[in-house]
């Protein structure tokens, strides 16, 4: 006869982001029976799955599209939000030389494109919302650093700013789970001496920023001219300056009106971080024109710049648990730069600290 395993005993955990990592293991650990607390600096949950709107519609002002190689990301998609992602007809990604001349008709894959609907921000939107319907999400609510608990020293305390109470300690965690992009988590766990050693563990991860420009052409929509400029919906580019484009009015339930989102380099995001943002308007809105060869004027132009984007180079695995701290890391930087690096790590985390 195979004995069965006791059920682990509830505890208390506190995961800080609510990104997909973040989201991914809180409801992973909320499932395993846990006493689960989210705390996000935003307003909303999503991190970089992340929309922007305008008079004009939507844009993904964060990730484009994801794709799906994991059965477990498959399979949450599939029971835990269906109809909520489509495919979108991008799949004919085309890659441009400087001056917007197709030098590979399409990307040698054949892999799906999804997008959330009717934004990208859906996604972690809808996954949030059983976290928030069991008040477990607190919402901006900037949390600055952890220390041992005051009370009981086995056990965490979070300090933060923001939210309810403008400067709170949030205590009596057992285990804290830190879903951060590495370059804020290397501060935060610097500052304190029981977990500066772990951020040594992310020494050799970079992240590199990323401007987006967002562009709506209404004039576009006049009878007789559906769309401006070029023939594709997306595009890998070898300009300096603008690494993809998409024609955000070509996905799904997003909205008739010409509409672009053109993210630049790693390399010139990184050496024009400190530019202003007209200044980096202009620039890009220059190297947009000369991809594309669409000049005319947009309705609506705005960047913005993402601190922290793109993994260039990850940890190598799929998080970081101490546990003998009862401290652990996730993140999309720990295997890649996609949001289903980001689902699998916060999962992973999670499953391992829940069978304890
Ligand atoms: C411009 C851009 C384009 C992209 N394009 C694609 C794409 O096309 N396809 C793809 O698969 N991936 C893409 N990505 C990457 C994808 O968005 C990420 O891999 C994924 O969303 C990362 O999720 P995460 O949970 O690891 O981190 P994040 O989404 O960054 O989540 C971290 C969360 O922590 C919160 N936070 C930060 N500091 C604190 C604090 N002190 N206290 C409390 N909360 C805090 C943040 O607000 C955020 O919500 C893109 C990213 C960017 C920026």
């Amino acid at each position: 006869m195979t004995r069965r395993r006791p059920a682990p005993t509830p505890r208390r955990i506190a995961v800080v982001g609510a990104g997909l990592a973040g989201l991914a293991c809180a409801r992973t650990l909320l499932r395993a029976g846990h006493d689960v607390a989210v705390f996000e600096t935003a307003p909303q949950p999503g991190g970089r799955m992340a929309a922007q709107d305008s008079p004009f519609g939507s844009f993904d002002s964060g990730a484009q599209y994801f794709t799906v190689r994991d059965p477990r990301f498959a399979r949450a998609l599939e029971i835990t939000a269906p109809g909520l992602a489509r495919r979108w007809s991008a799949n004919a990604v085309r890659v441009l030389d400087e001056r917007g001349r197709v030098i590979e008709a399409a990307l040698p894959t054949r892999e799906a494109h999804w997008v959330a609907t009717p934004t990208m921000a859906a996604l972690p939107r809808h996954w949030a919302e059983p976290l928030r319907a069991a008040g477990r999400l607190h919402l901006d609510t900037h949390v600055l650093r952890l220390a041992r608990d005051t009370l009981d020293g086995t056990r965490w305390q979070l300090h933060a700013e923001g939210g309810a109470d403008d400067h709170a300690v949030h205590a009596g965690f057992d285990q804290v789970l830190l879903a951060l992009p590495a370059p804020i988590l290397r501060h935060m766990l610097s500052i304190s001496e029981q977990t500066e050693p772990l951020a040594e563990a992310l020494a050799g991860v970079d992240i590199a920023p990323c401007w987006t420009l967002m562009l709506a052409f209404p004039h576009a929509a006049q009878p007789g001219l559906h769309t401006l400029g070029p023939q594709w919906n997306a595009a890998r580019s070898t300009h300096h300056r603008i690494a993809w484009l998409a024609r955000e009015s070509s996905k799904p339930r997003r909205g008739p009106i010409e509409r672009w989102t053109a993210q630049a380099s790693a390399a010139w995001s990184r050496e024009h971080e400190n530019d202003d943002t007209p200044r980096a308007t202009a620039k890009l809105l220059k190297a947009f024109a000369e991809v594309t060869g669409i000049r005319a004027t947009p309705a609506h132009a705005e960047a913005l710049l993402w601190r922290q984007a793109k993994t260039l180079q990850p940890l190598g695995r799929p998080f970081v648990w101490d546990a003998a701290l009862g401290v652990g890391l996730c993140g999309d930087w720990c295997l890649g730069h996609r949001v289903e690096d980001a689902f699998v790590s916060g999962l992973e985390l999670a499953l391992t600290v829940a069978a304890r």
